[in-house]
């Protein structure tokens, strides 16, 4: 990978200076901010990936020391992409605990549904206002991955790709905010279908994401979004959010206690 070096560069000029000493030009030729960000960057599309894939599931913990050994660097770099994804709810931090995925409960799965009802329809219009090709192949390129993971069942990357659509749909109707919202709101769906979907599911069904686009290509405002809200309403309903999961253990119960 290309963020091999600089990463490795960093850490090294890092150690060779002492701590609070101001790097002389000599010694720290890159910018020492730029190849932090890449590599905080870096750090943070890893563990994105990784629990889009289902590779990191929820409430595994993120310990701080273990990731700055794998991915070469310091406790402190990794302190602030945990802080990142904590601020957009894919992380959960607890005093003395330390940080771990989020698992979110059914109440916030069932929140997370109803708030992407309400934003998804919106991007779909803004995206059908934009008239614009290049956003319409970004997603047609998705929707095509999806369907090669499919032909070789790989689950992972078509867990992973379903989130990236409406993630990349959020990104192409150019609102920032929306996009920031969407990105936490896919995140944690994925997180969720982990949780609370029948083994074997897939998160999107076969064909909706094709549907989907040949409606914002056609301009077809009001089919786009009945065919979100469809596409919203049949990822739920494949979940099982059954209040019996989040019901508290009965320790006397469960101990055999009188
Ligand atoms: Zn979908």
């Amino acid at each position: 990978m290309s963020t091999v070096a600089p990463r490795t560069v960093n850490k090294k000029a890092a150690r060779a200076r002492p701590s609070g000493a101001r790097p002389t030009e000599a010694a720290e030729p890159a910018a020492p901010a730029t190849v932090g960000v890449a590599l905080r960057e870096a750090i943070y599309d890893r563990i994105l990936r990784a629990v889009l894939e289902h590779r990191l599931p929820p409430g595994t913990k993120l310990v701080e020391d273990r990731l700055a050994e794998l991915f070469d660097t310091s406790r402190a770099q990794v302190r602030d992409v945990l802080a990142r994804l904590a601020n957009e709810g894919l992380v959960q931090t607890f005093p003395n605990r330390g940080a771990f995925i989020a698992a979110p409960t059914v109440e916030q799965t069932r929140d997370v549904f109803e708030a992407r009802r309400l934003i998804e329809p919106a991007l779909v219009r803004r995206l059908i206002a934009r008239r614009d090709p290049v956003a319409v192949a970004a997603l047609r390129e998705i929707v095509a991955a999806e369907q090669r993971a499919r032909a070789r069942q790989d689950r992972p990357t078509m867990v992973r790709l379903s989130g990236e659509f409406h993630i990349r749909l959020a990104g192409c109707a150019g609102n920032r905010m929306l996009e920031r919202s969407m990105r936490e709101l896919a995140s944690l769906t994925v997180l969720a279908i982990f949780l609370y979907d029948a083994p074997h599911a897939t998160a999107c069904r076969e064909d909706e994401h094709e549907l989907l686009v040949a409606a914002i290509e056609a301009r077809r405002g009001e089919r786009a979004v009945a065919l979100m809200l469809e596409h919203l309403d049949h990822i739920e309903s494949s979940l099982d959010l059954t209040p019996r999961r989040d019901a508290p253990v009965d320790l006397a119960a469960a101990l055999g206690a009188s």
